[in-house]
């Protein structure tokens, strides 16, 4: 917590959870206050918080608008909110929930370092690219909002246009670099069309070599992708033209690719330290080897890493021997004074058996608020902890939960991963994960294992069986 003096705001949803406030007091340092409807009938109980002028931690996050609202004439005063709901109070464990409430609690007033920002700039320069009318009626639609050229490879018959809005080119795209505002392609077969074309677009000569930059690519030549891990490339969309819902998607998302945008740097990167090359001789690879979008390129002795192609998969970070790229999302020594508070909060709040449960934001909070709602929500020694990816963690983290007493490790990952966790499975294994044995090489260290499941309670089926067996253990 913020120091002793902060103020801390747990209430009971209506009594529909147990508040365990001798534990969570017992595992945070702070004022706590307890409430049964603090958004509404104990709203006066913030204001009064509110008054005081100290750190304020509310444990609700579904009511945070509301109570951002109240609090807008008391900017002084830090807001933390932290969800005890679903990850605890809302579970067959609720009675026992206690030390989690506490834990997380602690661990949600632990500041994370602002997040560095790439800035991605468009001007509307898009290449449409495809093979017939498809391509033609989407240059047509975004003739309006965008700059356009289409080029068709292995163009059939395709019907001259009266008016030519935009240039209608022929070429095949060998090589293509770059992201949203930064694209350079190679283009192969490349010709314009002959002006008196007059049933069909006759091209001229063709040449190879011709090159071309661009801000944003619409592919809908139904070819191969262009690039790696190509739906994790800022500014370049795909669909298969037989697929009209598909190619209106991208139509829609083409439209709206112009101005500034902003992304994550992902990864912090030390040159001075990357043991890629000396004298000529190759010594790591590692990140090169993993890296799925391609953002990682050889430079000299060391590696050049590209923030703007980067994905944030982590998996460059967690596998450098070196630290030279490191996660930024939050950086490691950030994600390790979480995890320390949040296992040490823990222990004092008197929990036992905690298993850290590991999981990306978007889809780990979904899953973890439809076990709480339909299901028998989390065991009450499962502490789920938000991290951007999970393909971010390396070993360190993992083995630091053993290290500050834990007892298992949890990745709670996707039925269709975002990026591919066969490299998370691998640097991990200690014996085989029993979910991925025969599919991938496993996930295991120590009690860690993964939780691939389409449906949530599957999942929690798991973590309850694991459990189990770490009490019997
Ligand atoms: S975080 Fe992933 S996508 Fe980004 S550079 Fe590292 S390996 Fe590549
Ligand atoms: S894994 Fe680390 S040390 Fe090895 S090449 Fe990549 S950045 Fe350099």
């Amino acid at each position: 917590m913020n120091g002793a003096k902060s103020r801390l705001l747990i209430c009971s949803c209506e009594k529909t959870m147990p508040l365990d406030a001798q534990a969570i007091g017992r595992g945070c340092a702070a004022n706590v206050t307890q409430a049964n409807q603090l958004c509404g009938l104990d709203l006066g109980q913030f204001k009064a918080a509110l008054a005081e002028g100290e750190p304020i931690t509310v444990a609700c996050t579904q009511e945070a608008p509301l109570f951002k609202e109240v609090a807008e004439d008391f900017p002084q005063v830090p807001l933390t909110f932290v969800n005890i709901r679903e990850t605890g109070g809302w579970s067959k464990d609720a009675a026992t929930a206690g030390p989690k409430s506490a834990a997380l609690i602690a661990a949600a007033s632990e500041e994370m370092p602002p997040i560095s920002l790439v800035t991605l700039e468009s001007g509307g320069v898009a290449l449409i690219y495809g093979r017939d009318e498809v391509a033609i009626d989407a240059a047509k639609r975004l003739a309006d909002r965008l700059d356009i050229t289409v080029i068709l490879s292995n163009p059939g018959d395709v019907t001259p246009r009266s008016v030519n809005e935009f240039p209608v080119l022929k070429g095949m795209i060998r090589n293509a670099s770059g992201h949203l505002g930064q694209f350079e392609l190679a283009i192969d077969d490349y010709a314009l069309p002959s002006p008196s074309s007059r049933n069909k677009l006759v091209f001229g000569a063709a040449r190879d070599g011709a090159t071309s930059t661009c801000d944003l690519i619409l592919d809908v030549s139904g070819g191969l992708p262009l690039f790696p891990a190509h739906e994790l490339r800022s500014g370049y969309l795909r669909a298969d033209p037989r697929d009209p819902a598909a190619v209106e998607r991208a139509i829609a998302d083409a439209g709206n690719l112009v101005g500034t945008f902003d992304k994550p740097r992902f990864i912090h990167f030390d040159e001075s330290l990357c043991a890629h090359s000396r004298s000529n001789i190759i010594g790591c690879t590692r990140c090169l080897d993993l890296c799925p979008t391609g953002a990682i390129t050889p430079n000299g002795n060391s590696v050049a890493i590209d923030p703007a192609v980067c994905a944030g998969c982590g998996s460059c970070a967690s596998v450098c021997p070196t630290g030279a790229a490191s996660y930024s999302l939050p950086s490691a020594d950030a994600l390790m004074r979480k995890l320390r508070t949040l296992m040490q909060s823990y222990g004092k709040a008197g929990g036992s058996n905690a298993v850290v449960l590991f999981h990306g934001g978007d889809h780990g909070d979904a899953l973890i608020d439809a076990l709480a709602r339909f299901g028998d929500g989390l065991p009450a020694n499962v502490l789920p902890l938000r991290i951007n990816e999970i393909t971010q963690l390396g070993p360190e983290t993992i083995a630091a939960v053993f290290a500050y007493g834990g007892t298992g490790v949890a990745l709670l990952t996707r039925a269709k991963e975002k990026h591919d966790i066969a490299g998370l499975c691998a640097r991990l294994r200690r014996r085989s994960c029993p979910h991925h044995r025969d599919r991938r090489p496993g996930s295991i260290a120590g009690d860690a294992r993964c939780h691939s499941q389409r449906h949530p309670g599957a999942a929690a089926r798991e973590l309850r069986r694991a459990r189990h067996k770490t009490q019997r253990a």
